[in-house]
């Protein structure tokens, strides 16, 4: 039984509440903390069980760690931006508190998201005796986790390694993104990046694409080679993979609209001037588009995601693919999100059962793949996120 700290009440944010709030046995105490706290009172009245909410600017360690020791959690899971988690992990080195997130450390001025500076915690949260899973979302997340499923059990060796991401739903909107708008363009807009050989190969933003058959009558998509950060961890723990890439299915009208917002200068990150004011484009396109969190029950259909991998066992070559399938209306009966936030938030819950149960436990800041994907993988599918391995006839081109 612990008290969680929960930063961040956007989309994933309400997820993460919901799932912790239905397992009393591991979750005893939840206070959902965010800049807005009228959104975290929101949630809270959606939940049957009472939770505590609270306000906070998570960019403020010294507000932060005032918090950390009014709330006492045993742990922060942090689903607030990017941008935050160094200054939540400041926070919780500082009140010796054990620290989750979903997504990796990225400037604000950069859009370049890279392990190394929360890698670079490490040596100061081993020595703090604290603990932090980086990436518990489920891309990053349980594709690490199926990762090493994989690994231990479907395969001697694996060579060939494709992360695919596919969401087959509507939401009737003419341009929207499933999360944040901010985070998801520039990670969509940057150059497109994939492991092989021992060394990172660029490729131009959305310039390689295929077809993958998805599973379960869905059916053929488009997939476009992305950059994706669980690549990056996945090369370091891996590193006998010959190579690793990351696809996600958009629509022919997903990236038309991309284009010419890309084209006339409304995705920049850079400020401009404006009758006197400095305007970020990016942060002015996310004021216009429709929130995600709005989409929840405007969306039909379903996610895929899962990862192929081909490699030896026994001798034998073989292609196999371990993926989940989320269906977004049934996402938001049970949690008013759609499968996007879900998908993200049940392992977010997940990770820090692990955790809080001490199946997975270590001192230091570590990745998914690094602990036994096993009790992880017993409880995802009760959890909400089942899954299944299945053989395939052919590698990925
Ligand atoms: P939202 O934009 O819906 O929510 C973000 C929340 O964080 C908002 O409530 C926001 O507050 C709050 N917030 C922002 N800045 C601060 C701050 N300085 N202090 C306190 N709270 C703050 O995002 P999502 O819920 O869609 O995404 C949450 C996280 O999940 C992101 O990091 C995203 O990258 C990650 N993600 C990971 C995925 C995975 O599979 N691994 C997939 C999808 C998302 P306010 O409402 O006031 O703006």
């Amino acid at each position: 039984m612990a008290k969680v700290l929960i930063v961040g009440a956007g989309g994933v944010g309400q997820v993460v509440a919901h799932k912790c709030a239905q397992l009393p046995e591991v979750f005893s105490d939840i206070t959902l903390a965010s800049r807005t706290e009228a959104k975290c009172r929101k949630i809270a009245a959606q939940i049957e069980r009472p939770i505590r909410t609270a306000q906070v600017d998570a960019d403020d360690v010294p507000q932060m760690i005032r918090l950390i020791e009014r709330v006492q959690p045993k742990i922060v899971i942090n689903v607030a931006l990017p941008y935050q988690d160094l200054h939540i992990m400041d926070a919780c080195l500082a009140t010796g508190v054990d620290y989750l997130d979903t997504a990796n450390y990225e400037p604000l001025d950069e859009a370049k998201f890279e392990y190394k500076w929360q890698w670079a915690y490490h040596d100061r949260f081993k020595e703090k005796g604290i603990m932090a899973l980086l990436g518990s979302g489920f891309d990053p997340g349980v594709t690490n986790v199926y990762t090493a499923h994989l690994h231990k059990h479907e395969f001697d060796e694996i060579e060939y390694l494709d992360i695919v991401d596919a969401n087959a739903g509507s939401h009737g909107q003419p341009f929207a993104t499933n999360f944040n708008p901010e985070i998801n363009i520039r990670e969509i807009t940057q150059r497109g990046r994939f492991w092989e050989k021992n060394a990172w190969q660029e490729t131009d933003p959305l310039s390689v694409k295929r077809t993958f058959d998805f599973p379960e009558g869905i059916g053929p998509m488009n997939i476009y080679l992305l950059y994706h950060e669980e690549l990056e961890s996945i090369a370091r723990h891996y590193p006998k993979l010959k190579r690793a890439r990351f696809w996600m299915t958009f629509s022919e009208n997903y990236l038309n609209h991309l284009r010419v917002l890309q084209n006339v200068g409304m995705t920049r990150i850079e400020p401009v001037r404006f009758q006197g004011v400095d305007i970020v484009p990016i942060q002015f396109l996310k004021a216009l588009l429709p929130d995600p969190a709005s989409l929840g029950p405007l969306t039909k259909g379903r996610t895929c995601i899962g990862v192929v991998a081909t490699g030896t066992r026994g001798g034998k070559r073989k292609t196999a693919f371990i993926y989940n399938i989320c269906d977004h209306e049934a996402a938001y009966r049970e949690v008013k999100s759609q499968a996007i936030s879900y998908t993200t938030g049940v392992p977010a819950a997940v990770g820090a059962e692990m955790m809080l149960t001490g199946k997975w436990r270590g001192k230091g800041v570590f990745n998914m793949e690094q602990f036994d994907p096993d009790p992880f993988l017993e409880v995802i599918g009760p959890r909400g996120l089942p899954w299944k391995v299945v053989p395939l006839d052919a590698p990925m081109e």
